[in-house]
């Protein structure tokens, strides 16, 4: 009986692990989904400044998605946002995290990353997606980012909002100084 009570304590585990997970993660990419991203941010927040450490955000964008819907169909859409999200997973460390936000829409949290190191990391992530050798029936996919960087700042932002907003009007100026391009504070 205690053999079988093991098992079964075994198993519920194992569900209730299988269950978070699928509540926490997107089911395209399995990149941290929205919801739990919400959690990460403000935990990260709270962390930096209880360590006063350097906490860094990328909002990423991919350039005219659309266009790759409406060229090669949804299901290519699907892959190639399964490999940009693999492009950024194999750049950053364990500690980071990718989460998809919207539907070509990520956000890259740095711990213990400031502005600087942060906008390196944001241009080498930039040109390796743009080196992504993406083919379909023998054509060409030519993929490019946009990406907004920001440094956390205790006196500057109110919460994990506004410090995601500072992100994103960085975000917009690189897609209005033509995509492909990376802008930091
Ligand atoms: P911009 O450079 O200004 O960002 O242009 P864009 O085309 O990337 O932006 P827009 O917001 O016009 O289009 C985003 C597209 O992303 C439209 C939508 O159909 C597509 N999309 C959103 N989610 C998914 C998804 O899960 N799979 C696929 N295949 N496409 C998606
Ligand atoms: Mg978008
Ligand atoms: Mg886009």
């Amino acid at each position: 009986i205690v053999h079988r009570q093991k098992d079964e304590i075994a198993y519920r585990k194992s569900q209730q692990a299988h269950f978070e997970n699928l509540a926490t993660t997107d089911a395209l990419t399995g990149a941290v989904n929205r919801l739990q991203f919400n959690q990460n941010l403000p935990d990260e927040i709270s962390k930096a400044n209880a360590k006063q450490q350097a906490l860094s955000i990328l909002l990423l964008d991919i350039d005219h998605f659309k266009q790759v819907n409406d060229n090669f169909g949804h299901g290519v859409g699907d892959e190639v946002l399964i490999m940009f999200y693999r492009a950024c997973k194999s750049a950053t460390r364990n500690t980071d995290v990718v989460a998809r936000i919207g539907g070509e829409e990520f956000v890259i949290i740095l711990p213990n990353t400031n502005a600087e190191r942060a906008f390196q990391f944001a241009e080498r992530l930039r040109i390796n997606v743009e080196q992504l050798e993406i083919t379909v029936d023998d054509e060409k996919i030519g993929l490019t980012v946009s990406i907004g960087v920001s440094q956390w700042q205790q006196d500057l932002y109110e919460d994990a909002q506004s410090f995601v907003a500072s992100a994103d009007k960085l975000l917009y100026h690189a897609k209005k100084q033509g995509r492909n391009k990376v802008v930091c504070a």
